[in-house]
């Protein structure tokens, strides 16, 4: 039983050129992407009465998980959430500018923009290895940059993710090799402010 799927890009693979190219594109979402999925559907196989569980329920409840599959459920069920979190918050450019209720409390928690920029960026400079930068808010809007490791989420906290910065090597060495910093500047020009904006609207309800 295949219960996961591949969840089509909703962009077409050169879109997002030329911020990020085709080819690190296709391979990260049908060969990266597509791996976790597998092997998330795979782990899952022998155990019948995990498989109604959505992947958000996975990641919160992996404790409750049989010990044997906890690892591997947060390896791959975290990395199909976060991939699919990524592609979601990017758009074809040109992009239209920081809007709205998360505008406004970018600008009170982060003094500026920019500023928040320079935080986001150094925070996602920092992750070592491999791991994920996000913008997160808790539930009474207040925001916070964090970083997980691996493919954890924010999910088994009382954050809510709003963005995500995929810092896997994967995301971007076929471009611009070692150049973390650039691939940063890159996303910064395809960030979909106007989801990020109507997720934080949900997130503070
Ligand atoms: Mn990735």
């Amino acid at each position: 039983m295949n219960k996961f799927i591949l969840q089509p890009l909703p962009f077409s693979y050169e879109a997002l050129e030329p911020y990020i190219d085709m080819k690190t594109v296709e391979i990260h979402h049908n060969k990266h992407q597509k791996a976790y999925v597998d092997n998330l559907n795979l782990t899952l196989a022998p155990y019948p009465m995990c498989q109604s569980y959505s992947l958000k329920e996975l990641i919160k409840n992996v404790s409750n998980l049989p010990s044997e599959i906890q690892m591997p459920v947060l390896n791959n069920a975290g990395g199909v959430y976060n991939h699919q979190f990524y592609w979601d918050c990017l758009q074809p450019p040109p992009i239209d500018p920081p809007l709205g209720q998360l505008f406004e409390a970018i600008n009170r928690d982060f003094y500026s923009f920019d500023n928040f920029r320079n935080e986001f960026t150094k925070e996602a400079l920092k992750v070592f290895g491999s791991g994920w930068c996000w913008l997160c808010t808790t539930d009474n809007g207040k925001l916070q940059i964090i970083s997980t490791s691996n493919h954890l989420t924010p999910l088994s906290t009382s954050l809510i993710p709003i963005l995500v910065l995929d810092v896997w090597e994967h995301a971007y060495y076929l471009k611009v090799q070692n150049n973390r910093n650039e691939y940063i500047n890159n996303w910064f020009k395809l960030i979909n402010w106007l989801l990020a904006n109507k997720r934080y609207l949900n997130a503070i309800g």
